[in-house]
């Protein structure tokens, strides 16, 4: 009797666990199935990662930037719009992850609850992709960072429209032709190091001067007599324990504000941490987004990182010209310093970035993108300002404020090159942020880059 009970129970036990175990697949399928389909592992259903049959992706103007032609993945017939927008399109491997054919393949295979993968055709509700990307820009940026300097060149170049969110370039670093991948083995692999990465998205750098846009926004907010006051740069000087240096030594002189932005003095604006003191320059960098991770699409981007020290003078003038050390070590990622670029020219107000601008049937909705968030990160009169203050240029006949850095890196390296900003012409309101690594002088090897790819969105400024 005894051992029937405890079979009876047995029995009752391994039938609930087993109409559990129905019930949890169920549920899975029901509610993950289409992420399950998104996996790059899944990559293997068939040659072409199960996208021979699928939507096609396009850029703004409707040119095709992947689509499925006799059952076979084809991308741009241009090579160099291939390899531009290779990280944000992606390939048949799905290794790019946050790339737009990596995670939207449900989308754009008409992935069904049903039928799997093996819907008939005439069935089928593969959905068509359009991007907010313009392939020219993009390509203009891409072929500067390639064949602009002496050898092809790691970084990254973004630009957004900080009125709609529209990216409109997004180019990043090293990548190969999504037509003919690479062989990745060990004579090539230290070329294609990191080659499946975002850099727009998923990478951070040290950011060098273009971080003095945070320390001036502190500046401006919290010393009152700022525009009255004039600092003396010999080009070196003892601030803590240890010296703070400009570029090269440069002695600047007797300089204000906005001139010491315009030379990118590093004795005013370590002097200007230091006096504003660790507190007031976390809590800028903090209102600013800069320890942010931003949600673009459905990536998260990289997390920049500011933190000053409460004890050390030397390393808090240092964090305050963008080449913190250690624990107190500066970094940002381009897409995020694009965004405080917008912040900066949109009266303190960032637009969230989106590289969605549609497709067919409710493409928006299906991958439910939150469009018009935005962040507060400067007050009005601080934003205009800051931007007041940042060095005008002249591109393209743009009206453009921007600011280089050369960041030190160490380890034998050249210095990260950068060119952030924005147009201030109110019909191509663009911000705008490019990196270029193990280079020299911003002004030398990121600008070109942010150039060349302005220049050629000036001249379609009426479908941007
Ligand atoms: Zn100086």
């Amino acid at each position: 009797m005894k051992r029937t009970l405890r079979r009876s129970t047995l029995i009752l036990i391994l039938t609930i666990a087993f109409i559990g175990g129905i019930g949890f697949f169920t549920a899975e399928l029901l509610f993950n199935a289409g992420d399950w389909v998104d996996q790059p592992y899944n990559a293997h259903i068939s040659g072409s990662g199960g996208l021979e049959k699928a939507g096609s992706i396009l850029d703004r103007d409707g040119n095709p930037l992947a689509q499925s032609v006799d059952g076979e993945r084809v991308y741009s017939d241009d090579e160099t719009v291939r390899r531009a927008l290779l990280h944000t399109v992606g390939d048949n491997s799905l290794n790019i992850s946050t790339a737009v054919q990596s995670k939207y393949r449900s989308l754009l295979t008409g992935y069904s609850l049903i039928w799997g993968l093996n819907m008939p055709q005439s069935m089928r509700t593969s959905r068509d992709i359009v991007l907010t990307v313009d392939a020219e820009t993009c390509k203009s940026a891409y072929s500067m960072l390639q064949t602009g300097f002496e050898e092809p060149k790691r970084g990254a170049c973004v630009i957004y429209n900080y009125k709609t969110g529209d990216v409109i370039c997004s180019v990043s670093t090293p990548g190969y032709d999504p037509a003919d991948p690479p062989q990745i083995n060990e004579e090539n692999e230290a070329y294609y190091d990191g080659v499946y990465l975002d850099n727009v998205l998923s990478s951070t750098f040290t950011p060098g001067s273009i971080f003095k846009i945070v320390t001036a926004a502190a500046a401006i907010e919290n010393i009152p007599d700022i525009y009255q006051r004039t600092w003396y740069c010999d080009g070196r000087e003892t601030i803590g324990k240890n010296d703070i240096h400009c570029y090269q030594d440069t002695a600047h002189g007797e300089i204000n504000l906005q001139e010491a932005m315009e030379h990118s003095c590093n004795i005013v604006f370590a002097k200007l941490a230091v006096e504003l003191g660790s507190e007031k320059m976390n809590a800028m960098a903090e209102k600013m987004g800069v320890n942010m991770s931003f949600e673009i699409d459905d990536v998260f981007t990289a997390k920049g990182h500011y933190l000053a020290p409460a004890n050390d003078e030397n390393v808090l003038g240092w964090t305050g010209v963008g080449q913190g050390s250690g624990e107190y070590e500066d970094k940002v990622n381009p897409m995020q310093m694009a965004i405080i670029c917008s912040a900066v020219a949109n009266q303190g107000t960032a637009v969230n970035p989106t590289y969605i601008k549609g497709g067919n049937g409710d493409v928006l909705k299906e991958i439910g993108i939150k469009q018009n968030k935005t962040y507060d990160f400067l007050d009005p009169n601080t934003a205009k300002q800051v931007g007041d203050i940042m060095p005008v240029y002249e591109i393209g006949g743009l009206t453009v404020h921007a600011k280089t850095g050369t960041a030190e890196v160490g380890d034998e390296k050249g210095p990260n090159a950068w060119f952030v900003g924005y147009v201030a012409d109110s019909d191509l309101p663009l911000a705008f942020a490019c990196v270029v690594e193990d280079a020299g002088l911003g002004s030398e090897y990121a600008r070109p880059v942010a150039e060349a790819a302005l220049e050629t969105a000036a001249r379609l400024r009426g479908t941007l």
